[in-house]
């Protein structure tokens, strides 16, 4: 095999960068492709051009893709233009998709582990044994009547595959479904559940928005599909008549608020009250929207309940406690800029408010705001996407073994009092794993997913993977968590394999790619649907009677057939305008682009998905599902959530205000018992980078080249300080920096930045991994390793950006 180090690697992308590869001769040209794609192109690609749209999946965003192929190569991704999400647009991270498909240090096939877990020992094995192996294990616990012990771990999966992953634990008799997900990447997803009773879609119409306040959303890298958000960018900033003020609240100067019209910088963790302080001023100066407000909510005047208490209501708090005057003092902005944001806000119209999933009584703060200005369910606002028509896919009847293994608890269910808020977590799953409380697990399944390497705690992760007797791993790649496996069954990377993509766009109707192989897959690797099914089949009885489809393309095309008969939507392609004429179905009718659903399924693969451009404004019962069907500023939810617990309970589990204010949008100061300001003077704030926000990013060269404008920054990683607090502490640029935090601490590049806070130290996440081939290995550090990872108290969730560190030069 060829090698290729890195300085080979930045020469080719200068040549490349001189135009097209062939330009430069054969021998250049191959140098080129090699660099760029992999080591072991051979021949520079002759052939037919041909173009295939697919779905991006480099990130959670769903962009349309279109994949350049040159005889069977594929040499080019581009956005595909008729795509509803991204319109032509994409990403660094989506044009190096090729990257990972080329990835020289993929898993070419399945793998057993033959020494120590960890110890990076592997033998191939064939399919057949592998599969075999699992049935073997799987069959040994069902023998046990103990179908309850295994479980399935996977990331941000959607759609048909999670279905099925999903079906295959019930029908085998789990309810141990562990989903992981980004909450850097993730909107106020509690509030929306507390004040509006949906558990999601939540989404923010930013193109018919006037003003946006932003806070801490970076809504240009890593929030949820920023190519879709840089669109709606260019067109409420250039494209269209009016020009709408976007406004950027958070301790970091990032790339979102650099573009943005003003960078307000706050005290982390104080983003809540700076909310409620312009609450305060619109109510005060009766700038909120009175209209929206006595038809549509509920909690905002005091209020006297069935047994005739009093309550209060938000709009008695706000007034009491959260002048401008208090509000500056906590979160540092002037008490003119809170002034002069409550009045913007109030009075230009549509404005909409976004917020972060950081701690609860925050996230209502932020949220409350949009109903203030009549924000909810209207053009330019906060939008509840309709819902994705998901095609049922046949009943299943498990036998008695598994009904009764699906009804044991969750593995990952904390007890109900200790977070009142969690249906289950990630961390309680490990921490279970590790006791072995309630009951033991014997079997772990990993799908795109790498807690080792997004935990906080490597350790104590590896140590529960443990105490796991039987571990397999679907990544495609050796990474921190598929080291610890016994098996590894390679998934096909997105280029290479069928796949549903179901998102709603930011106008909240509801899109469903096709993801579709490109290529045939390059190595001995397999479609996770079909491992999944060929388990099912080997298992047999009941297990075998819930996946009738023959293989997962199969079952995908009878998924898409239901969905042809629910006869709504049609194929993405047109123009929004054109295609909202032609879905006009209530107006009395609907002229879809295909007859047959052979045809529908035919043109879906030239297209690349189906949409339902049409959103319903007004549709109350959709809108509000909460106990008084109206938008709580005084959360019921959580009062019945809440409901007699203990003083001491309450106490326990962290929550500081008592009484009604609980229920309310509020403030309170989320400083861990164990701080210790005068040791530790300063917060470290992690952010995501654009180019990292994906699980497997890093060990794509493109992306690591270009982390930041400054090449001694790239291929490495950096914490960000204020210039004048480096002067001051002896800092130079490029000097090495221990961070430490209680939990210990880590060297780091010195980076001298302006828009840096003096008491906030920023470094960006993603780098740092022990594993994941070449690209990636021992590059950067992983900031996580340093986070104390605090409990936000209702949720359970880890608070990221809570630890305090002190900085000194190596
Ligand atoms: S935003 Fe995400 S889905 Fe879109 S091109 Fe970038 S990586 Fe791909």
């Amino acid at each position: 095999m060829m090698g290729i180090n890195r300085r080979d690697f930045l020469t080719a992308l200068g040549v490349a960068g001189g135009g097209s590869a062939l330009a430069f001769g054969p021998q250049v040209g191959l140098k080129v492709f090699q660099t760029l794609w992999g080591e072991d192109w051979v021949e520079v690609p002759t052939g037919l051009e041909t173009r295939i749209n697919s779905i991006c999946q480099q990130c959670p965003g769903g962009c349309g893709i279109t994949v350049r192929l040159v005889g069977d190569r594929a040499v080019k991704i581009d956005g595909n233009p008729f795509y509803p999400i991204n319109r032509g647009g994409l990403c660094p991270k989506g044009q190096s998709g090729l990257q990972s498909l080329y990835d020289p240090d993929r898993i070419r096939g399945p793998l057993k582990r033959v020494g120590e877990r960890g110890a990076g020992k592997w033998e191939s094995i064939s399919w057949d044994d592998a599969i075999k192996t699992v049935i073997t294990k799987l069959q040994e616990i069902r023998e046990k009547k103990e179908t309850h012990t295994i479980a399935i771990m996977a990331g941000e999966t959607r759609g048909l595959m999670q279905a099925l992953l999903e079906r295959f634990l019930l029908a085998f008799g789990s309810p141990n479904y562990i989903r992981v997900s980004d909450d850097l990447a993730a909107g106020p997803l509690d509030a929306f559940y507390l004040m509006q009773g949906l558990k999601e879609g939540l989404v923010y119409d930013l193109e018919q928005a006037n003003y946006i306040l932003s806070f801490g959303c970076d809504l240009l890298q890593s929030f949820w599909s920023p190519v879709q958000v840089l669109r709606a960018f260019g067109y409420i900033r250039r494209e269209r008549g009016s020009r709408a003020r976007v406004i950027q609240i958070e301790p970091r100067q990032s790339i979102t608020a650099t573009k943005a019209d003003e960078w307000i910088p706050i005290n982390p963790g104080t983003e809540g009250a700076l909310a409620l302080g312009i609450a305060h001023l619109m109510i005060r100066e009766g700038l909120h929207d009175e209209n929206f407000i006595w038809n549509n909510a509920f909690g905002f005047e005091d209020w006297i309940d069935d047994s005739r208490i009093s309550h209060q209501g938000f709009k008695g708090l706000v007034l009491k406690e959260y002048s401008p005057g208090i509000v500056s003092s906590i979160t540092g902005v002037p008490v003119d800029v809170i002034i002069r944001l409550a009045r913007e806000f109030a009075t230009t119209k549509p404005a909409v408010a976004i917020g972060l999933r950081g701690d609860v009584p925050s996230q209502m703060a932020v949220h409350a705001l949009n109903a203030l200005v009549g924000s909810i369910d209207s053009p330019g606002g906060v939008l509840v996407a309709r819902d994705i028509p998901v095609p049922e896919l046949p009943p299943i009847e498990p036998d008695e073994i598994s009904q009764k293994g699906a009804q044991m608890p969750h593995i990952a269910q904390p007890a109900k009092e200790k977070y009142l808020l969690a249906d289950y977590l990630p961390h309680t799953f490990l921490e279970r794993a590790s006791t072995g409380e309630p009951y033991k697990l014997e079997a772990l399944f990993l799908y795109q997913t790498n807690p080792i390497f997004s935990s906080f705690n490597p350790e104590g992760v590896a140590g529960a993977l443990d105490k796991i007797p039987f571990i397999v791993s679907f990544s495609s790649f050796m990474d921190e968590s598929s080291q610890q496996a016994d098996l590894i069954l390679p998934d096909h990377t997105y280029l290479e394999r069928w796949q549903d993509d179901p998102v709603y766009n930011l106008k909240g109707y509801p899109i469903i790619g096709l993801r579709r192989p490109v290529v045939s897959p390059l190595y001995d690797t397999r479609h996770t649907g079909d491992v999944i099914i060929q388990l099912a089949r080997g298992l047999g009885g009941s297990l075998a009677q819930a996946f009738p489809g023959k293989d997962f393309p199969e079952t995908l095309q009878y998924y898409f057939q239901k969905l042809f008969e629910q006869g709504r939507g049609d194929l993405v392609g047109q123009e929004f305008e054109e295609a909202w004429s032609k879905l006009l179905a209530r107006g009395g009718w609907r002229s879809p682009s295909y007859q047959t659903a052979e045809e529908f399924w035919q043109r879906l693969q030239e297209k690349g998905g189906w949409w339902e451009p049409i959103y319903y404004y007004g549709e109350g019962e959709r809108v509000f599902k909460t106990p008084s069907q109206r938008f709580e500023f005084y959360s019921q939810i959580l009062k019945e959530r809440v409901g007699v617990l203990a003083e001491e309970r309450l106490k326990a589990i962290g929550v500081q205000v008592r009484g009604d204010k609980l229920f309310l949008p509020h403030w309170e100061a989320v400083k861990p018992p164990e701080s210790n300001e005068e040791q530790y003077p300063f917060i470290l704030n992690i952010y995501q980078p654009l180019v990292f926000a994906g699980l497997i990013n890093a060990s794509q060269p493109f992306l690591q080249g270009i982390t930041s404008p400054a090449p001694l920054e790239r291929w490495d990683c950096w914490i960000e300080i204020n210039p004048e607090l480096a002067k001051k502490l002896g800092i130079s640029y490029g000097d090495q920096v221990w961070v430490e935090s209680p939990r210990g601490k880590l060297s780091f590049r010195a980076k001298l930045v302006e828009g840096a806070m003096p008491e906030v130290v920023n470094i960006p996440l993603g780098v740092g991994h022990k594993a994941l081939g070449r690209w990636a290995k021992n590059i950067g550090k992983n900031p996580l390793l340093i986070v104390e990872g605090h409990l936000e108290p209702l949720t359970g969730r880890p608070l990221i950006n809570t630890t305090r560190v002190k900085i000194y030069r190596a």
